[in-house]
Formats: structure tokens, C-alpha cells, sequence
């Protein structure tokens, strides 16, 4: 049995694992086999994460961290964890191929997952036009006219980053303010390929093998208009990655789950949680670290406590 499984790959997880590795308790930490790294994998420039005064790109920041919890003895399994058993003492962990893997303790640190629109032809058109990851699609739209949706700080990095590619950019926004931060803002405002589309929500998507425009409603008027668009890329926020355990460890009102007070522990003894799963808030890669981190702590503690 393991003294501690982890289950994530970002940077909750993985620094999770730095910590539990480097306290002895060989933590293995269960990666998804087909999306490792987390939610930074599918970033371009990391500007804010310290110690890296000239920005670092995502999936290098992801590989260092990884590679500091291997060094410590962390097992990574590329494996997507089907099931939970967290009744008891002892935890089970299910893998897709059936195979089950018990510990004493377990981080869950799944972090959260692209939101979607929630409109028809939406999973239809998705890759074919309709894109989450500007990082991952944004090659494919070369001098072509796309749109982004959102007004966070995940619009404004998006929008920059397809101008890089794209011959126009519309940014999308149901309010007439934006969400993102001051400097994120500014550098879209500036931009001479974007164009802002105030106070507008998606309300159709049009095109048979691939998307070819959009309707628009005006959230003030409730007036619609045709947009003509060859891509549309989805950036309105992401919802915690609970479906695991949606059943067996206690939510917030607002679907991350519950921890006690500033500490990581779940409504079930010996689950702790860290990273975006728990966090509706901050949701950046150094405060899900800081969250790892914390989880890996208490960890420790209740793990000493059950050796007594
Ligand atoms: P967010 O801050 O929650 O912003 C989501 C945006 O999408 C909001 O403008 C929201 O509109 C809009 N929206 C939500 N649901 C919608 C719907 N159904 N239809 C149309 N619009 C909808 O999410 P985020 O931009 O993904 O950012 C999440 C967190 O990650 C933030 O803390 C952000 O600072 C951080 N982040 C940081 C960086 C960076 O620092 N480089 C980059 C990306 C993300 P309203 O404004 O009207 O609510």
C-alpha cells in the first residue's frame, strides 16, 4: 500500500508531490494519460510565475516541476483514474484498466476543466472551427477572421496570442467592461488586429462541416446580427474537475470542494484536496502550488498521526 497517491499533474499536484517525495512518503501521482500537465500545457508565455524574470513557456514550466517531484522518488503513472474508494482507512484507487491501488492517504488536485457555452451544434463544430486552446488550434487559422469569447484575463491572453496567426480577432464580451486584469486588458486594447463586440452573447453557431459564422444578441437590446467567422475560440472560464467524487466528498455551493478553513483537508479523513478543484477564486499556477504544498503538509501530519 502507498502512503500518499496523488491525483493531478499540475502544479498543485506536482508540487504536492515534491513535498511528499522529499518527506520520504514516495508518493505516486496519477497523471491522465492523454493530458498530462494541467491547464498550463496549453499556455504560450508564463510572465508571473517567480523566479523566472524572463517569462517561462508553460509546458517547460510544467516539465521542470515535474522533473524536481521524479528526482524525489514521486512515481508518475500516465493513467486516468476511473474510481475512488475513500471510505475507511485505506483508499482505492481504480484505474481504467481495472487495476486498483491502495494508500493511506490521497491529494486529489484534478484542477478544472474548459467551460462551455451550452449552445447547440457547440460539440458538433468543436474542432472543426470551435476551439478551447488557442495554444493548441491557433496554427490552423492563418490569415483567417475568428473571434474569442470571454472578457477574463484567458480572452485577452487568447485574443493576443491568435493575432499572431489570424488576420482579424473579434473579442466577444456579454458586458460592456472586461474581467481581466489591467495589464492582460491593455495589451488587447492596444492591439490593432483585435476588435472588441460589447455587450454580445453567442447565441447560434452556423456551418455544416466546419463553422462559418455565428449570431450574435445584443444582451441590452436583445437585437441579433450575423457575425461571418472561420473560428471561435471558447475562453469563459473553466468548472472544478469533481466528477470523481462529486458523491463521496462534500461541495461548496459553488462546486469546488470543500476543505476546512485555510487547510486542505476534504469532508472524508485522510483526502486532501489542492489546486483549482478547491478554488473558485485566485486560480493562478503559484497559488495552486501554495495549495499543493499545503495539502502535502497536512498529509504528512495525518499520516504521522495514523502511524501514531
Ligand atoms: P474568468 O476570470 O472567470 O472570466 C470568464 C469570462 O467569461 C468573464 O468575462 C465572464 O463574463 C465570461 N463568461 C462566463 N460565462 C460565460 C458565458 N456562459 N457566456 C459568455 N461569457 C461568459 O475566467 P478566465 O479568464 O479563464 O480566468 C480564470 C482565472 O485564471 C483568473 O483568476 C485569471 O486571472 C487566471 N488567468 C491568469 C492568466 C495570467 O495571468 N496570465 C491567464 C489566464 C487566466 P463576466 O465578466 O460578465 O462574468
Amino acid at each position: 500500500m502507498h502512503h500518499v497517491a496523488i491525483i493531478g499533474s499540475g502544479p498543485a499536484a506536482l508540487t504536492a508531490a515534491i513535498y511528499t517525495a522529499r518527506a520520504g512518503l514516495k508518493p505516486v501521482l496519477f497523471a491522465s494519460s492523454v493530458t498530462p500537465g494541467g491547464e498550463l500545457m496549453n499556455t504560450t508565455e508564463v510572465e508571473n510565475f517567480p523566479g523566472f524574470p524572463e517569462g517561462i513557456q508553460g509546458p517547460d514550466l510544467m516539465a521542470k516541476i515535474q522533473e524536481q517531484a521524479e528526482k524525489f522518488g514521486t512515481e508518475v503513472r500516465y493513467e486516468d483514474v476511473e474510481e475512488l474508494r475513500l471510505d475507511g482507512d485505506e483508499k482505492v484507487i481504480v484505474t481504467a484498466d481495472g487495476t486498483e491501488h491502495s494508500a493511506h492517504a490521497i491529494i486529489f488536485a484534478t484542477g478544472s476543466a474548459y467551460r462551455k457555452l451550452g449552445i447547440a451544434d457547440e460539440d458538433r463544430l468543436s474542432g472543426h472551427g470551435v476551439s478551447w486552446c488557442a495554444t493548441c488550434d491557433g496554427f490552423f487559422f492563418r490569415d483567417k477572421v475568428i473571434a474569442v469569447v470571454g472578457g477574463g484575463d484567458s480572452a485577452m491572453e487568447e485574443a493576443t496570442f491568435l493575432t499572431r496567426f489570424a488576420s482579424k480577432v473579434y473579442v466577444i464580451h456579454r458586458r460592456d467592461s472586461l474581467r481581466a486584469s489591467k495589464i492582460m486588458q491593455q495589451r488587447a486594447l492596444d492591439n490593432e488586429k483585435i476588435e472588441f463586440v460589447w455587450n454580445s452573447e453567442v447565441s447560434a453557431l452556423h456551418g455544416d462541416d466546419a463553422l462559418t459564422g455565428v449570431t450574435l444578441t445584443d444582451t441590452v437590446t436583445g437585437d441579433t446580427r450575423q457575425l461571418d467567422l472561420d473560428g471561435l475560440f471558447i475562453a469563459i472560464g473553466n468548472d472544478p474537475r469533481t466528477h470523481l467524487v462529486h458523491d463521496k466528498l462534500e461541495l461548496t455551493s459553488g462546486g469546488t470542494i470543500a476543505v476546512d478553513g485555510r487547510s486542505s483537508r476534504t469532508s472524508v479523513a485522510g483526502v486532501f484536496a489542492a489546486g483549482d478543484v478547491i478554488d473558485p477564486t485566485y486560480r493562478q499556477a503559484i497559488t495552486a502550488a501554495a495549495s499543493g504544498t499545503v495539502a502535502a503538509l497536512d498529509a504528512e501530519h495525518y499520516l504521522a498521526d495514523l502511524a501514531g
